[in-house]
């Protein structure tokens, strides 16, 4: 029996405490969810359909008490912390749509018929990082559900609170027990529990590239299916003919949301040299603007980082002479503040500008031309997300074609939507979330031949 103390990244003062799970428990936990999957699976679709639409309607009027425990648990800006809530009920709406949809093929064949089914696989493992608690774990949860599955799901250590209250939300819409349940612990007891159980059929994990490769070493065992959505040090490539003060205005946000606590963070500056001196004017008035300040405020635009761990390894980014060009500002007295923070390496050998920081850190480096931009933004082990600024349409499309990226934004810098395809290319990632095609991912196609010879 243990216990984990959830301290606010505000005040540095304890919140509550929460009980970790154990392997005995997490072992009861996934039995229950592999007998509830025996009757889930046969809830007619329109009635899987419906609770799936209580469920969301449940979050949708809870939005303001999650966002709450969000801003409590995590140090999330209140405006962030309403859409994070806001994306589990869109998301939980989008995909209860799929399970009136989950359509097979009549596929023609001689002397009989052929037909595919998409069926669940069983008990899905979803492992959830503590950056962005809520919407993660409904990017896995609600198409999982919508394609039949039960659900065990692993809330980061630190971030429990808005999943459990999500899971008491999902009993109390109608979901039946034990198709849904959260296990609060240790990602080295309750994670790995997931990986090496065998009535755990398939493992979402979004969290670091280096447990990733463990846990896919680990799903080896059983051919265990597995989806990844891991690190990231994305590139804002912007071109000299691209609209340099909406560049700017923007670039900040396009880092620094979450405390750069961001997966799809641009953390890498890419700029045309001719418009280096320009951009970088701009984008030091931006940055200085930028408000880091108690995140509960309707104002703010920045919290804290998650943790005094994460404070110092974001710290061990920036020794002694690092080449600082500005800085952003931040509150003084408790909490893991960290201001936002440019720097101008002088080459692309830079640890800060090759490793993904997890804090509000960005390198901002010159290139010439455009096929110089494609070199340096692909000289990366990750491909997950990137923003490419230009007002030459024909530019855009060829460099948003070879750049090696999952979610690519064209003169924007939001990459994130419930009804398009998310995941990572290289060390990023493995698979898609969200998007029409996510179903796919929770389901095996089954072909049957029916033979009508008589
Ligand atoms: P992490 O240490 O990899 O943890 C992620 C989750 O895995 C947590 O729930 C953690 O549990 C659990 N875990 C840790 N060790 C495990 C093991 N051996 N077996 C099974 N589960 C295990 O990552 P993090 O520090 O929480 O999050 C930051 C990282 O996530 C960054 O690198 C970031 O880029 C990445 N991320 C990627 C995306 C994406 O969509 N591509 C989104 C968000 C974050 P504990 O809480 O107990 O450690
Ligand atoms: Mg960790």
């Amino acid at each position: 029996m243990s216990n984990y103390t959830i301290i606010s990244p505000v005040t540095e003062k304890p919140v509550q405490d929460i009980h970790l799970a154990d392997v005995t428990e997490t072992d009861a936990i996934i039995l229950k969810a592999a007998h509830a999957f025996e009757s889930w699976r046969k809830v007619n679709p329109g009635d899987r359909a419906r609770i799936l639409r209580a469920f969301a309607s449940l979050v949708d009027s809870h939005i303001e008490e999650l966002a709450q425990l969000e801003v409590l648990n995590s140090g999330h800006t209140i405006g962030n912390a309403r859409w994070e809530a806001g994306n589990v009920r869109d998301v939980l709406n989008y995909y209860s749509a799929a399970p009136e949809r989950l359509f097979g093929r009549q596929i023609p064949v001689p002397n009989g018929i052929d037909i595919t089914f998409k069926e669940p696989l069983g008990v899905i493992g979803i492992i959830v990082p503590w950056n962005f608690p809520m919407p993660i774990a409904g990017w896995g949860f609600g198409p999982a559900l919508a394609a039949g599955n039960t659900v065990v799901l692993k809330p980061a250590e630190l971030t429990p609170l808005t999943a459990i209250r999500l899971g008491e939300l999902a009993l109390q819409a109608g979901i039946p027990e034990g198709v849904f349940n959260v296990i609060p612990g240790k990602g080295s007891v309750v994670g790995d529990r997931f990986v090496t159980h065998p009535l755990v059929r398939k493992i979402v994990f979004t969290g670091s590239t280096g447990v990733g490769k463990q846990i896919m070493r680990g799903c080896a065992d059983q051919v265990k299916r597995l989806t990844l959505e891991l690190g990231g040090k994305s590139a804002n490539i912007i071109f000299a003919d691209a609209d340099i003060e909406k560049a700017a205005a923007g670039a900040p946000g396009a880092v620094f949301d979450n405390a750069g606590q961001d997966c799809c963070a641009r953390s890498r500056i890419l700029i045309q040299r001719s418009a280096y001196d320009k951009f970088m004017e701009l984008f030091e008035v931006a940055v200085k603007k930028f408000r880091v300040e108690d995140p509960s405020l309707d104002t703010a635009e920045m919290g804290p980082l998650i943790s005094s761990t994460q404070y110092a390894r974001v710290s061990e980014f920036l020794p002694e002479g690092t080449p600082i060009a500005f800085q952003g500002s931040k509150p003084t007295g408790p909490g893991y503040w960290f201001a936002p923070t440019v720097l101008a390496p002088k080459d692309s050998k830079d640890r800060a500008y090759r490793e993904e920081i997890f804090g509000p850190v960005v390198s901002v480096l010159p290139f010439e031309d455009e096929a110089d931009a494609i070199r340096i933004a692909n000289d990366s082990e990750y491909g997950l997300s990137g923003s490419i600024w230009s007002r030459d349409l024909a530019r855009a499309v060829r460099v948003s074609r070879a750049v090696e990226a999952g979610n690519l934004s064209v003169n924007s810098n939001s990459s994130v939507r419930y009804w398009t395809p998310f995941g990572g290319y290289k060390q990023s990632g493995l698979g898609r979330e969200l998007g029409p095609d996510a179903l796919d991912a929770f389901t095996e196609t089954k072909n049957v031949f029916f033979d009508t010879q008589g």
